[in-house]
């Protein structure tokens, strides 16, 4: 190596301190972090073999089953962030030629298309206009015509702030031997979701949206139907979502762990830590909570003369709330002298909905009512700041 030339500038950049500038955290997601969940991120490394780390994954395993209110041993946390749960669940219940339906209202059906076809499966959809859930009878329609191995849903559409209403779906889906997989990253923990009663037969959640984990950690469960087709499966998944030998190293089949990747210690105390507290409020607490600081946000907005992206309410989302732009608002310009100003942040639209909504994020420590006020009022002073220019 030493006839190798060293670069001669070693990067300056590298040695500035870090400074990070602590802001309030209102978009979708990531959501901030509690103190408690802080502190415990700031522990010594352990390895992911040891005994600690070991109980510390069967206690998130523990709260896993609370809150996605499952009994399924097949329930753990990814090493990645939703999108890999996505991926996960898609990779793992689909094989090559198979049909996935694919419920499409919004930017997150579009996602796992794309994911499933990668996974070699045809693609169809089940299409409603942007903001509205389907029915049990259009879905029942498409089940018989379609035929599908897989169903994908997502329960919180946070492009639009639209709740999909689940009650039914399953047993319609098992109706025509498919397999459902539900999307709940923006949902769980802050909207009433029961995997087990609602027949769901994959789920996956957001570590760093209600749970108020950091992100890079995603819990998912699999029903005992979905872990039948994980086993007799022809074709093998990607290595790093096989949920057959994840499952092993989550010690989920009652056998000796096995090492499948090296997790991060750091997110586990994490995670842990965040779902411990979910416990301690209660899940009907937590759901109770987030509801209430909807009501009261979408209130304000009223009296701000602002309207919900979402009219129906039984459809808004108690997590997510996206307003509809005022045509003459330069929506660019409110995100960023909101955080410029207030170090808060605040969103826009994603996919379908850019340039059409904000979205606010009211998850985790977030949704309270001092946290809905703050950013009420500070949209409501800078509404008139954000005036589009006059062409
Ligand atoms: N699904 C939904 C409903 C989401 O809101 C998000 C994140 N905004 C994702 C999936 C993807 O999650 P991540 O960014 O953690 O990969």
């Amino acid at each position: 190596w030493r006839r190798c030339a060293v670069y001669p500038e070693p990067p300056k950049e590298i040695l500035r301190p870090v400074y990070l500038p602590e802001k309030l955290l209102t978009s979708p997601g990531p959501c901030n972090c509690s103190d408690r969940v802080l502190q415990s991120l700031s522990q010594q490394m352990l390895g992911h073999l040891h005994p600690e780390i070991c109980q510390l994954m069967d206690d998130i395993k523990a709260g896993l089953w609370y809150a996605f209110q499952t009994r399924n041993r097949l329930t753990l946390a990814l090493s990645t962030s939703g999108h890999g749960g996505m991926e996960a669940c898609l990779d793992n219940l689909l094989e090559p030629g198979e049909t996935a339906l694919i419920a499409k209202c919004g930017i997150w059906g579009e996602r796992a298309a794309d994911m499933a076809n990668r996974s070699g499966a045809n693609i169809k959809f089940l299409e409603t206009a942007l903001g509205v859930p389907f029915d049990l009878t259009a879905l029942e329609k498409a089940l018989a015509k379609h035929r599908p191995a897989v169903v994908f849903v997502t329960h919180a559409e946070s492009s639009t702030g639209m709740k999909q209403p689940l009650e039914g779906v399953g047993k319609l889906v098992h109706k025509y031997e498919a397999l459902l997989i539900v999307d709940a990253v923006a949902s769980l923990g802050g909207e009433p979701f029961f995997m087990d009663a609602w027949q769901v037969d994959a789920a996956y959640a957001g570590s760093q949206k209600v749970l108020g984990a950091p992100p890079g950690i995603t819990p998912v469960s699999f029903s005992p139907r979905a872990e039948r087709k994980i086993f007799r499966r022809k074709t093998r998944p990607a290595y790093y979502w096989d949920l057959k030998i994840l499952g092993n190293y989550w010690s989920c089949f009652g056998a000796p762990r096995v090492y499948h990747h090296t997790i991060s210690a750091t997110l586990v105390y994490g995670l842990r830590t965040a779902l411990a507290q979910l416990v301690e409020e209660g899940l009907l607490a937590s759901w109770a909570r987030h509801a209430a600081t909807a009501v009261r946000f979408r209130k304000g907005l009223r009296d701000l003369g602002l309207q919900c992206y979402i009219e129906n309410p039984e459809h808004q989302l108690s997590t997510v709330i996206a307003i509809k732009l005022p045509a003459n608002i330069d929506g660019n310009i409110l995100i960023a002298q909101v955080m410029k100003k207030y170090k808060i942040e605040i969103s826009g639209g994603l996919g379908p909905t850019v340039n059409k909504v904000l979205r606010i994020g009211l998850m985790g420590i977030n949704a309270e009512a001092y946290t809905a006020d703050r950013v009420l009022s500070v949209i409501h002073n800078e509404l008139q700041h954000s005036l589009k220019a006059k062409i």
